[in-house]
């Protein structure tokens, strides 16, 4: 099993560098890679950086060339870098898409994500590797490598969905960020970050899909005993729309200037619905006591207590009774 995880490693950094060749070597990946990411705004040193690269838009440019070069079929299969169709034909998983290597904690490419260059036509704007021995989607953040030392250093974490969130942040000198690349956070994740610092901060899209994951979020990182600060962008903006918008100066003094915690968050949510409708403002009280409920530092917990108290004019006495009730419950 070591031997084959071995194999998975090599075949993928053949990949990434196979990728970067054609991006920065090849006329198709010069003219159509290279002009996607400039326009986006990424720099030269950023391609590099992030070991971006190009897969050329044909049948199977990468998976001749794998071949060529005495690379297993099976482990081009197994990394999700070929595909083979039932009739024993191959092709190139990321065929004329832009690359994204996924690094693991020590910096090895454990898989890959791709992005279409036009959006709206019917394959999927992105796609990734598949699960295997090397790639745990749910236990993998996308940029660790990149940001661990920031992370300790500024001891906290900046949560974004997706890739471009985090190249841009960092090309922007915000360096302490990692995304959890579109799927739901797990515990695995959290816990991840938890090696680096207690302190989350998350920077989803400023849409309903992003409220909705932020929500579920908070709860998860509350449970495993994290802080957590939640931050919303302007409608429609993503960090990376964001920061290409104001720069990295504006982005960080609208993060100090709009970051919450959950129970602001949450109040400013949930009341947007509620307002004056008193059986509805109950409903979110008992939500935010719910999460309170996560929290395993007690003491912790009863702050939250006396900010709720404070912020929806409730008394301590009652939320302390529903926390206590709820504690019991969740044992
Ligand atoms: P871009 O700015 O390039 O459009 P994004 O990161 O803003 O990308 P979102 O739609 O906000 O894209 O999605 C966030 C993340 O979710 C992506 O970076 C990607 O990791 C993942 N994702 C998005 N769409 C898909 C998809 N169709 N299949 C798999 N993963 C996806
Ligand atoms: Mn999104
Ligand atoms: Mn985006
Ligand atoms: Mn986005």
């Amino acid at each position: 099993e070591n031997d084959e995880r071995e194999s998975l490693f090599i075949v993928n950094e053949f990949a990434r560098n196979y990728f970067a060749e054609t991006l920065f070597e090849r006329e198709e990946g010069i003219n159509i890679g290279q002009s996607y990411f400039k326009e986006r705004g990424f720099r030269e040193e950023t391609l590099k950086k992030f070991q971006l690269g190009y897969c050329a838009d044909r049948w199977d440019d990468f998976t001749q060339a794998a071949l060529k070069a005495s690379y297993k079929e099976e482990y081009l299969v197994t990394t999700g870098l070929t595909i083979k169709k039932e009739d024993g034909k191959t092709f190139d998983r990321y065929k004329g898409r832009v690359i994204f290597p996924i690094h693991s904690l020590t910096g090895r490419v454990i898989g890959f994500g791709g992005r279409v260059l036009k959006t709206g036509d019917k394959t999927a704007k992105y796609v990734n590797s598949p699960e295997s021995l090397i790639y745990h989607k749910s236990q993998t953040l996308y940029g660790i490598y990149f940001a661990k030392n920031k992370i300790r250093d500024e001891n906290n974490c900046f949560l974004a969905e997706g890739y471009t969130d985090v190249i841009s942040l960092h090309q922007s000198g915000i360096e302490n960020v990692v995304a959890s690349s579109g799927t739901s956070l797990t515990v695995e994740q959290i816990r991840l970050i938890n090696r680096f610092t207690q302190n989350v901060t998350i920077l989803y899209d400023g849409d309903a899909a992003g409220i909705k994951a932020s929500l579920r979020g908070i709860d998860m990182i509350l449970e495993e005993g994290l802080n957590v600060k939640i931050v919303l962008f302007p409608d429609g903006h993503d960090p990376d729309s964001y920061v290409r918008s104001v720069g990295g100066t504006a982005f960080s003094t609208y993060v100090k200037e709009n970051q919450k915690d959950f129970i602001l968050f949450k109040t400013s949510i949930l009341l947007q619905d509620a307002k004056n409708d008193p059986l509805k403002r109950a409903e979110v009280i008992r939500d935010i006591v719910e999460s309170i409920a996560k929290i395993p530092d007690s003491i912790k917990a009863s702050v939250f207590i006396s900010e709720t108290s404070r912020l929806l004019q409730m008394e301590e006495r009652i939320l302390l009774s529903e926390l206590n009730k709820l504690k019991l419950k969740n044992a």
